[in-house]
């Protein structure tokens, strides 16, 4: 028995995690209104602060990411007592974002993790206490809303990209079937990967599609600091296939290469439809392509985030300004 005596309705994480859907939400009801009865505090009441800590206009629009935090939140007002709780509860609106082009839309819900996870986009693991948050939610289809995201993938990524940042850009743009935009930061990252090694101009991909021009694009795109610089399909898929050549480098982590070969393997399996996927069910677009990645037969970290996710464009103005989001 804990000290407000709910046990009974505040399921262990395990039970939690394993829950999805309406279940789940009846789950999180519930919580909401056992710790009202524990702390005494009008059910109204305590729902209107669980609202405006997932910022969203309804209860119904919280998806399982939402819920599945919410019952954890819950569970640790449970045993931190009716004074607590209060605080606990209590939105973090403070969010430092980058200027200009590197600046992503303020995320819905920041907080610190209540409990150890993997970010819903890149894949890199954040403990209990690390800030973590969830992105507005405005795309409509084919986009899926990502799941909670590291301080990088919230906030930073565009500023600051890594290699693999530029990675899955190109893999959820193709995912979507989409236009392939990157921001200055983002070309000067790829460009310095596609020329810190001369020899990759010799090699058979860029041989096939030479890319000097796209590096005099991506030379401006970096120079100038664009909003954007779009690619098309046929290039980014010749860029892939260079990079694949390219050598260990101290500028490339590990999980650059892990990304890398996973793009290699999905853009692979989209071409070759390995789990004979039919058109008649799953047409030839994103649906085929969400189902292919669902069903692979080699997960990666990519498969396991799922997708396609609207990783933001800059948007302009007719006299060329900057929007910023
Ligand atoms: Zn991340």
């Amino acid at each position: 028995m804990t000290l407000f005596g709910v046990e009974h309705v505040l399921p262990r994480d395990q039970e939690t995690d394993a829950l999805a859907g309406t279940e789940l939400r009846e789950q999180a009801t519930k919580a909401i209104d056992a710790l009202s009865a524990a702390v005494g505090e009008d059910p109204q009441t305590l729902h209107g602060r669980v609202l405006k800590l997932l910022n969203l206009p309804r209860f119904s629009d919280a998806d399982d990411h939402d819920l599945r935090e919410i019952l954890r939140e819950l569970r640790i007002c449970e045993r931190e007592g009716r004074r607590a709780y209060r605080a606990r509860l209590r939105r973090v609106t403070r969010v430092d974002r980058p200027a200009g082009i590197g600046r992503l839309p303020r995320p819905r819900w920041v907080k610190a993790a209540s409990t150890a996870g993997s970010c819903g986009l890149c894949g890199d693991g954040y403990g209990p206490g690390d800030m973590v948050g969830r992105t507005p939610w405005e795309e409509g289809i084919p986009y899926v809303p990502m799941g909670w995201l590291c301080w990088h993938c919230l906030v930073h990524r565009r500023q600051h990209p890594r290699r693999r940042d530029v990675l899955l850009r190109f893999f959820h743009a193709m995912f979507a079937g989409d236009g392939i935009g990157l921001n200055g930061h983002e070309c000067g990252v790829l460009l310095d990967w596609l020329t810190e090694e001369p020899a990759l101009s010799s090699s058979k991909p860029w041989t096939a599609d030479p890319l000097e021009n796209t590096l005099v694009r991506l030379r401006a795109g970096a120079t100038d600091g664009k909003p954007t610089t779009w690619l098309s399909t046929q290039t980014v898929h010749t860029i892939v296939a260079v990079l694949q050549e390219a050598s260990a480098s101290p500028a490339t982590t590990v999980k650059d290469v892990q990304v890398l070969a996973a793009v290699v393997q999905h853009l692979a399996e989209w071409a070759t439809n390995p789990a004979d996927l039919k058109p008649s069910r799953y047409g030839t677009g994103w649906r085929f392509r969400q189902q292919t990645l669902a069903s692979t037969g080699h997960p990666t970290v990519l498969s396991q985030c799922g997708g396609p996710f609207f990783l933001y464009q800059c948007k302009i103005t007719k006299t060329g300004q900057l929007v910023e989001p």
